[in-house]
């Protein structure tokens, strides 16, 4: 194990008995790359030259995603400030809809959840935001609130839900790219 700089990227170097290199973003943000036995010091230099753009994307996206603090106190603090944050944001949303379409969630809540950034459900009025969301931009979470909003005029993805989407927020693709990149 050694500990070696190229390109201006650390890294943890394991030679082990393996046929080809792979690297390892971990959530800290450090680099570790395993390399056959036979390998040279500069071919694995090359290597990893090679990956620096795809490391440098990578450490981003795992220090802009913390991990999340197990179930307990701390957890349930961050959802707090969640909701604080995402109420903030949809605040605005929430007028423009009952304004305009007199529509409005009962509720707001705050949830870890596995697969998706938002639900919406129509039986009880509750929108459902992702915890994780916390971790996004604020122009990618309020994509989040204003697609939720609009299932509550139309509860299926067809087109009159993606054309009432591109009435209230025009550049919902880009934000929905970002969001997921
Ligand atoms: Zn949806």
């Amino acid at each position: 194990m050694k500990i070696l700089e190229t390109n201006g990227v650390s890294y943890t170097l394991y030679k082990a008995s393996r046929t080809s290199v792979s690297i390892t973003v971990k959530r800290d943000g450090s680099v570790h790359v395993r390399a056959p036995y036979w390998m040279t010091r500069s071919q694995v230099e090359h290597f990893v030259q090679q990956k620096t753009a795809w490391i440098r994307v990578r450490q981003q996206a795992v220090q802009q995603e913390p991990a999340l603090p197990p179930a307990g106190r701390e957890l349930e603090q961050l959802k707090k400030q969640a909701a604080e944050k995402f109420r903030e944001l949809a605040l605005p949303w929430e007028h423009r809809f009952k304004e305009r379409y007199g529509v409005a969630p009962q509720r707001w809540t705050v949830r870890l959840m596995d697969t998706r950034w938002g639900s919406c459900s129509l039986k009880t009025g509750r929108i459902t935001l992702n915890l994780r969301l916390l971790y996004k931009l604020d122009d990618c979470i309020e994509y989040i609130i204003v697609h939720e909003l609009c299932h509550l005029l139309v509860p299926g993805h067809d087109k009159r839900f993606y054309t009432l989407l591109e009435q209230e927020l025009p550049d919902w693709k880009s934000r929905k790219k970002r969001l997921n990149g």
